[in-house]
């Protein structure tokens, strides 16, 4: 590829609503470009990298077994109505009516489609397991579109959906999906952890995140270093909202005891017996106006008795629910819980409260996390928290350090995470709905035990340039980057030897398969090498009349501090 033909558009300045480096760096090296909020052009620098990314993991799940096809964007409502994901997603949920005024959705998942594909064409236990996988464009009408493509509206995807006989093979599948992922990530470069995760809207049995470990990640994980005990706590939500939210927080945090209210007092003061089987859940409900703007927010204490399982109110009741705790507007959740036992309306006794300086707060109580396995939880991940955000991750290092694992093989530490893939065992959720079901042996059927997967394509360039990058740019995992090798011609205008040993170059290293970039634009060379270092290409030959004088080119890879004279011979065998 030259450079000429190609498209090379770099900026000096990052625009000002970028507040992550992968952001300012991939708005920079002009891979992406903003079309409206979460919604992006990907240019042709950065689809190079999209179309690596998906070719590894196109790779290795076929690798794995899955076989391609490819659902629609836009799928009818009804499908989703026999799932009630229709209703249960909330606004998330983009929504779209055709010219008949019928209702349809813009996929942000395809549970329901391909449960519906699998219903028809899976009839005997004879065709199964079966595991079918697409990479395709998601939306997703986020509540805070941010950092460019890592939390976009839309995006690409890899979903992978297996459908098993029973419990113990889909087990199978998801442990090859499993192992396939951690390929994966491998290949990327990627210094990744998967933990144990909650199951969120989509439900189901068992679930792992894989998180690429970078202080901006929005994911906190607790993980063991001595063991691989290694769980989400599903904060992910709820730290910026509460940063944004502090002057709600502040209210609150008048009206409690400083240092001293507990959820004892609480439970104390409402009269309520408190028993291990109680689980408190902090909720953070936005009034919107219509513009969709938050208002008001009201920060919810909810105290969960045994006769409210933590699952049945974690799997879809509301809209937007995550592990333990969830964003809904006040109404949703008045209409939901208003008349319920163990609901116990806005309070302002939170566990513990910590008053910092005058602003403040703390708000945490006692945060379910990880797995849905009795007692493979970690729970009582408090903390105080001073704001600005900044200090945020060094506070949570503080309290958790040293708290005993679940697994008792050590003692606690916490990461921030990006997550950049989700395994989920759903058991038999959406076939039960859809009345997916296949003929045993005994021609009875059975329903479908199914598994969903999925990796954020899109995400994984923003979680990459996280852990990869200096002061002068991106540095691409090798496997991932748009172009391999970019040769630098010094005065390629001037000398015909420059000019003649660069093509020559370009040519060879065509051949031997190398992904190569000449850049014949003619810029000076200052200029040339910033971009290609901004762009993060990670091998760069330079061609000057005076190093071929000598019959050497000078060598720099990426992360290297000087350049090396080489010879041609020896550049090719580097690189090939
Ligand atoms: P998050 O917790 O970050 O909102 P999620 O749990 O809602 O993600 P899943 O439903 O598990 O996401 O989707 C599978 C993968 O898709 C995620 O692991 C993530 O890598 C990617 N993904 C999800 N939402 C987005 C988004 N808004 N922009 C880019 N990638 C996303
Ligand atoms: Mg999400
Ligand atoms: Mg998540
Ligand atoms: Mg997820």
């Amino acid at each position: 590829m030259k450079a000429s033909q190609f498209f090379v558009s770099t900026l000096k300045e990052a625009p000002a609503d970028a507040e992550v480096v992968s952001h300012k760096l991939m708005m920079r090296a002009g891979m992406i470009k903003r079309l409206g909020a979460g919604i992006y052009n990907y240019m042709p620098m950065g689809l190079r990298v999209i179309r690596k990314v998906e070719a590894i993991i196109r790779e290795e799940m076929v690798r794995a077994g899955a076989v391609e096809l490819l659902m629609p964007v836009v799928q009818p409502a009804e499908l989703w109505q026999e799932t009630g994901r229709f209703d249960k997603m909330g606004p998330e949920l983009m929504r779209v009516k055709d010219r008949h005024g019928r209702d349809f959705i813009i996929q942000p998942t395809s549970e329901e489609v391909m449960t519906d594909i699998a219903r028809q064409e899976l009839r005997s236990y004879k065709q199964l397991p079966k595991n079918f996988f697409h990479i395709q464009t998601k939306f997703r009408d986020e509540r805070r579109p941010r950092f460019g493509i890592m939390r976009g509206r839309e995006f690409t995807m890899k979903d992978a959906y297996s459908f098993d006989r029973d419990v113990a093979t889909a087990t199978v599948s998801y442990q090859n999906m499993y192992a396939a992922y951690q390929r994966i990530f491998e290949r990327f470069g990627l210094q990744f952890r998967a933990v144990a995760a909650d199951t969120g809207a989509i439900g189901g049995e068992a679930s792992h995140e894989f998180q690429v470990i970078a202080d901006t990640g929005e994911d906190a994980i607790v993980y063991c270093p001595s063991s691989e005990y290694a769980a989400n706590i599903e904060l992910a939500e709820a730290l910026p909202l509460l940063a944004e939210r502090a002057a709600a927080s502040q209210a609150l945090s008048k009206t409690a005891t400083p240092g001293k209210s507990t959820c004892e007092d609480v439970a104390a003061l409402l009269g309520l017996p408190l028993t291990q089987t109680v689980k408190s859940i902090v909720l953070a409900a936005d009034e919107l106006n219509e513009q969709g703007e938050v208002v008001k927010t009201t920060v919810w204490l909810l105290l969960l008795r045994g006769d409210h399982e933590m699952n049945e109110v974690k799997v879809g009741k509301l809209p937007g629910l995550k592990a333990g705790f969830r964003f809904a507007t006040v109404s949703e959740i008045e209409a939901h819980f208003g008349s319920k036992p163990g609901y116990l309306g806005p309070i302002q006794l939170l566990k513990p409260v910590k008053v910092v300086a005058d602003r403040t707060v703390a708000l945490m109580s006692d945060f379910v996390c990880g797995a849905n396995e009795a007692d493979f939880h970690y729970t009582g991940a408090n903390w105080g928290r001073d704001l600005p955000e900044p200090d945020l991750v060094a506070d949570i290092r503080n309290v958790v350090a040293g708290d005993p694992s679940p697994d008792g093989q050590g003692v606690l530490a916490i990461q921030r995470g990006i997550e950049v893939g989700h395994v989920f065992l759903l058991g038999t959720k959406y076939s039960a709905d859809m009345k997916a079901t296949y003929l045993d042996e005994n021609g009875k059927p059975q329903l479908m035990v199914m598994g969903c997967y999925g990796i954020g394509v899109t995400r994984i360039l923003g979680a990459a340039i996280e852990q990869n990058h200096d002061d002068r740019g991106i540095i691409w995992p090798e496997s991932i980057a748009p172009f391999r090798v970019v040769v630098c011609p010094i005065g390629m205008d001037r000398s015909e030897e420059v000019k003649a040993a660069a093509h020559k170059l370009h040519e060879d290293l065509l051949a031997l398969g190398v992904d190569v970039l000449l850049d014949d634009r003619g810029e000076r060379p200052g200029a040339m090498f910033a971009d290609w270092e901004l762009v993060g290409v990670p091998h760069r030959v330079v061609i000057s009349d005076r190093g071929l004088k000598e019959g050497l080119v000078e060598y720099q890879g990426r992360r290297d501090a000087e350049a090396r004279k080489l010879s041609l011979a020896e550049v090719l065998d580097l690189l090939t």
